[in-house]
């Protein structure tokens, strides 16, 4: 699939959040590869109606974040430890799931595929992709869902119990 990789990335965390179905994501994807279509992942997710430039202006910025990272691997090789910390932690794993998944992920790498661990989890059946989303969710930041006006927030920068302003005025909290 010839995607740019930060329409991927892009992707990903709109499904990762909650915003699209990966149905839907599949279905703009194909709607990229197939229409000869120039336009941006986030262009047609816009047109058909999936996202409001609000919260795409919200998922780009959380995308800059993620791709400012100089040494993409390092940041990528941290996550996953810091993913089966999270699994772990949440009672769905045991520290030998880890280790297995860990060891075969690095199989995979030598034949020059790369999976992330999650991934790799998903593959031996030990997570679902629902489970990953969640440990996900709580590792890459948080969604606050204004209860006011209904607003999605995309939470990472700032302290667990910190308070902001939605924009329509409600004081909305960082979740613990
Ligand atoms: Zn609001």
């Amino acid at each position: 699939m010839a995607m740019r990789p930060e329409d991927n990335l892009l992707g990903k965390i709109a499904v990762a959040f909650g915003f699209v179905s990966p149905e839907e994501m599949e279905e703009c994807v194909r709607i990229q590869r197939d229409g000869g279509n120039p336009h941006l992942l986030g262009t047609i997710l816009l047109e058909r109606g999936y996202l409001t430039r609000d919260e795409l202006r919200d998922l780009l910025e959380f995308q800059k974040e993620k791709l400012s990272s100089t040494d993409t691997r390092k940041v990528e090789r941290e996550a996953d430890r810091m993913f089966g910390f999270l699994a772990i932690q949440l009672g769905l794993l045991s520290q030998d799931d880890i280790r297995a998944a860990c060891a075969e992920q690095a199989q995979l790498a030598k034949r020059g595929l790369r999976f992330r661990l999650g991934e790799v989890l998903v593959g031996r059946g030990l997570l679902t992709r629902g489970q990953v989303e969640e440990i996900l969710r709580r590792q890459q930041g948080y969604l606050v869902i204004c209860p006011k006006c209904d607003k999605r927030h995309i939470v990472f920068d700032r302290e667990p119990g910190e308070k902001f302003e939605c924009d329509c005025g409600r004081e909305l909290l960082v979740p613990d």
